[in-house]
């Protein structure tokens, strides 16, 4: 039987019989909820399958290794790609599974799991799951694009706290992956995205964090050039301690934006600090001086609050995004990025995000990783709207702000911003060596390519 002679409901009817999860095809009411949280992205694929169980994914693996089709996966959407007719999606919504060891320190979660879910499971411990800044984002597509969080200077990146995955290959094998069962997945699912199988559940450190002395400070945009480079000086001798991020925001004037922050160009310097607090308050003290604060945010706050430093959007939103690696962020860098995209420039971002790693980031993890760049001083992230009107020359303008500080760029990338599937992006998030053996890791545990789609780490052309 080929794909071609399959109608969509001979093909759905054949794969209700294989799983215990909803199939659904276009024109099924259960279609519509594949909708990503990025709404502007076109997610049509043959089937979807909201799975529930490891098993039901492996089904699929062999299901569309027959058909000759792709398997794509999708938690929530945040990170979503374009799917089309060549591929069946797994939605793994249903797999919400989230379990506490308090004693042990980690927590076991299914690949549907909010990071929201794991706050709330483990705060009441006083740990802390290392989320990124937005607790609605999925924990499985954040861990495996190698996790940046609002402390990645104090703990490195989240993915290094993984203790064990649940993986289906692409030929539909089931395996447990530790540092020491498959170490070769181990290392490799940890910065690759869906290149090696898809996750269906998941094993992490928590971290004893009950609270930290942190938040935001709101500045006008006319203050920007004073706060971004009173920011770049600050930012060069901070401790470990401290995690820091820079916004220039152009918020919308809606209900659910602070009225100092609605409709006008502000900048946001975030800041999140452990140990001792007089010591946190000290040090962030040269950038509560750079301006007069429209709002200022910051205090001890419960672990649980930690959503409140970055105030990412919640609702899904038509999106585009572009980003960079810097190795440093000179004076000439600052004027450079104001230039395209400060107060005066017309920017047309909605957030043109600088966050400054190094710390514990830089430092080699316990168990090496597929996941590169470490040594990178700074991300450049520009989020946009794509409403039809403005998508085009929004995107234009974003990669007008990347190219602004190119001479200051790495030339990488992170697996996590800014999501797409050509070879030259998939290449830039990779050194040459970890590329190659990722490539050839794939080759391996998915030999027929039923995964090789999408953001999935393979050859150069
Ligand atoms: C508002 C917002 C804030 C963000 N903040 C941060 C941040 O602070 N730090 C950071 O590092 N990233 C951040 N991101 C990026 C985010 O981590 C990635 O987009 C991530 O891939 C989202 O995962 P998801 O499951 O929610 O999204 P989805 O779109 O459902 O998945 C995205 C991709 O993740 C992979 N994936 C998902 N599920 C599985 C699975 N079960 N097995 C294997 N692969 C899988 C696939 O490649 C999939 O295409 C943010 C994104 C947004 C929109």
């Amino acid at each position: 039987m080929t794909l071609t002679s399959v109608t969509d409901d001979a093909l759905a009817d054949d794969l209700r019989t294989r799983v215990a999860g909803t199939v659904a095809v276009p024109g099924d009411p259960d279609y519509q909820r594949i909708q990503p949280w990025n709404v502007a992205v076109p997610v049509t694929p043959r089937a979807a399958v909201f799975v529930e169980s490891a098993q039901d994914v492996a089904e699929v693996m062999r299901f569309a290794a027959r058909q000759g089709l792709k398997v794509v996966v999708q938690s929530t959407g945040h990170g979503a790609l374009p799917v089309g007719q060549d591929a069946i999606m797994v939605l793994t919504g249903e797999l919400t599974s989230c379990t506490v060891d308090a004693l042990n320190r980690y927590a076991r979660v299914g690949a549907g799991v909010r990071w929201q879910q794991v706050i709330d499971a483990a705060t009441p411990y006083g740990l802390a799951p290392l989320c990124g800044s937005s607790p609605g984002v999925g924990v499985v597509g954040f861990l495996t694009g190698g996790g940046i969080g609002p402390l990645v200077r104090s703990v490195g990146a989240s993915s290094d706290y993984i203790r064990a995955f649940e993986l289906v290959t692409g030929t539909g094998e089931i395996l447990r992956v530790t540092p020491e069962e498959h170490s070769d997945l181990f290392w490799g699912v940890r910065g690759s995205k869906a290149t090696l199988g898809i996750v269906t559940e998941v094993e992490f450190d928590l971290l004893p964090i009950p609270q930290f002395y942190g938040g935001a400070l709101y500045f006008d945009g006319t203050d920007a050039a004073a706060v971004l480079h009173q920011w770049r000086r600050w930012c060069a001798d901070l401790p470990q301690t401290v995690t820091t991020s820079v916004a220039l925001l152009q918020l919308p004037d809606a209900p659910d934006v602070p009225p100092p922050l609605a409709g006008r160009f502000t900048i946001a310097v975030r800041y999140v600090a452990l140990g001792d607090t007089e010591e946190a308050q000290r040090l962030l003290m040269p950038m509560r001086e750079a301006a007069n604060p429209l709002i200022d945010a910051v205090s001890v706050m419960p672990y649980a609050a930690i959503a409140a430093v970055h105030a990412d959007p919640v609702d899904p939103m038509p999106t585009h995004e572009n980003h960079a690696l810097l190795r440093e962020l000179p004076a000439e860098a600052v004027d450079a990025l104001l230039a395209v995209a400060g107060p005066d420039a017309g920017s047309m971002q909605v957030i043109v995000e600088l966050r400054q790693l190094g710390g514990a980031f830089a430092q080699t993890p316990p168990h090496r990783s597929a996941l590169c760049h470490r040594d990178a001083a700074f991300t450049l992230t520009t989020i946009g709207a794509a409403v039809p009107e403005i998508a085009e020359p929004g995107a234009a303008h974003a990669a007008a702000v990347v190219a602004s500080v190119g001479q200051w760029s790495t030339g990488g990338q992170l697996p996590n911003f800014a999501p797409a599937a050509d070879a030259a992006r998939l290449a830039r998030c990779y050194d040459e060596d970890t590329l190659y053996q990722l490539a050839a890791l794939g080759e391996r545990y998915d030999p027929a390519g039923v995964l090789r789609t999408g953001q999935v780490a393979r050859y150069p052309l």
